[in-house]
């Protein structure tokens, strides 16, 4: 094995001034973390750059888990050497021969202009090493192997492979939202999503015993074992929800319970948040899959709260959303049968167009501020980390 170090790569866009700086040391205490089980690595800060120096490790599995790291668009693999033009030379060609192929290209980039030979010379340098030593042939637009030489201050690194990752911003640059998480599909995609911006999540989840099933906890548990690869510790709170719901369908008309329910959900939502420290709200809401995510619905529930709801799937179609649980291996679990709060108390006639002034008048029938003070001093908290399932 001739690659020594990791070469992590991440977008420019979000780069500049303070906030590069605070993007590069959270993105370098993630990769730590992501890679916490390897005690051999280094991770290194270098300038704008991040090396994970691998000390002697298979990099396979390692690549694998920095895939997944949101904040990283690309990753090669690399061999950090002197950047003494007959050194380039002789690496290149052992690179070449290491590689499958019968054309090539060299790339070259000079980030340190005070190194002696132009990125051009460098080129033509090495390949003409090549191509006296082997019998490959140069092919610019489409070749078998690049081989790429990045020359800095600190040495040169060569690489013949880049990998890509998650892309995104590192977890944690982003603050934190409160997210309602259900057990359906949708919502642990939600939580991906906004991992994978940068921010933080926090779960809030509505449990309605005897009505739902206890087995419903061991499912969100499960969601977020597998959510952890990408955040991993999340914090789940598990509000007593059914005498809320019980008084719901004593005092409203069936066909605005569902908007009801909803619009307490937010209310508790956002009473979760603001104690929890976290700028919003997100749902795994899609805009017209069922009654209440109509826009009519969503208006007279959003009316509830100030705060801003993320809601990173509402455009998406189901197949696309069941596409990217797949891809986070949440799928499964999200379709082990259970009931949901919202399926059992569901009416047979949900109001798509919710009039605002009838929740207001069904609101003033009872207390429900004393219940939702209740709930929210009873919840229940689990943290679900990394490492739990080793408990
Ligand atoms: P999901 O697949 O995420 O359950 P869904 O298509 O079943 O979504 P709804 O059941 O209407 O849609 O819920 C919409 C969103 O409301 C969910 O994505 C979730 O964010 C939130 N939600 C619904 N029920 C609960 C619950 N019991 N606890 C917490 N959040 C919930
Ligand atoms: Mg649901």
């Amino acid at each position: 094995m001739i690659y020594d170090h990791i070469m992590v790569r991440f977008g420019e866009l979000s780069t500049k001034g303070k906030n590069k700086t605070d993007f590069i040391r959270t993105l370098a205490k993630n990769i730590k973390n992501a890679l916490a089980d390897y005690s051999e690595i280094q991770v290194i800060t270098q300038y704008d750059h991040i090396y994970v120096k691998l000390n002697g490790l298979e990099p396979e599995g390692i690549i694998e888990i920095l895939q997944d790291v949101s904040g990283i668009h690309s990753l090669s693999l690399v061999l950090k050497t002197d950047p003494d033009i007959e050194n380039l030379k002789n690496i290149s060609l052992e690179m070449v021969k290491a590689e499958e192929g019968k054309t090539f290209k060299v790339h070259a980039k000079r980030a340190n202009k005070k190194y002696p030979i132009i990125s051009d010379q460098i080129n033509r340098e090495i390949a003409g090493h090549i191509l006296r030593n082997t019998d490959l042939k140069v092919d610019v637009h489409n070749p078998d192997i690049l081989v790429s030489v990045e020359i800095r201050e600190e040495g040169a690194y060569m690489f013949t492979h880049t990998y890509p990752a998650a892309g995104g911003y590192p977890l944690g640059v982003g603050g934190k939202t409160m997210l309602m998480l259900s057990g359906g599909i949708d919502s642990p995609v939600a939580a991906y999503l906004l991992m994978k911006r940068g921010i933080r999540i926090e779960c809030v989840h509505f449990a309605s015993p005897p009505y739902t099933n206890a087995g419903v906890i061991e499912k969100l548990k499960d969601l977020l074992g597998k959510l952890n690869k990408y955040q991993p510790e999340i914090r789940l709170n598990i509000i007593p929800f059914t005498k809320i719901q019980e008084d719901i369908y004593k005092y409203c008309d069936e066909s605005y319970a569902i908007t009801i329910m909803r619009r307490m959900m937010f209310r508790i939502a956002e009473r979760m948040a603001r104690r929890r420290r976290c700028l919003a709200i997100s749902t795994g809401e899609s805009v017209g899959q069922v009654a209440s995510q109509t826009l009519d619905s969503m208006q007279v529930i959003n009316e509830v709260t100030r705060m801003p709801v993320i809601r990173p799937v509402v455009c998406y179609d189901k197949e696309d959303i069941i596409k990217l649980a797949r891809k986070i291996d949440t799928f499964e679990i999200s379709i082990r049968p259970f009931e949901d709060c919202c399926t059992i108390f569901a009416p047979k006639n949900p109001k798509t167009k919710p009039d605002y002034k009838k929740c207001l008048e069904f609101e003033e029938k009872w207390d429900w501020e004393s219940e939702i003070n209740e709930a929210v001093k009873n919840a229940e908290v689990i943290y679900i980390n990394k490492n739990s399932s080793l408990f």
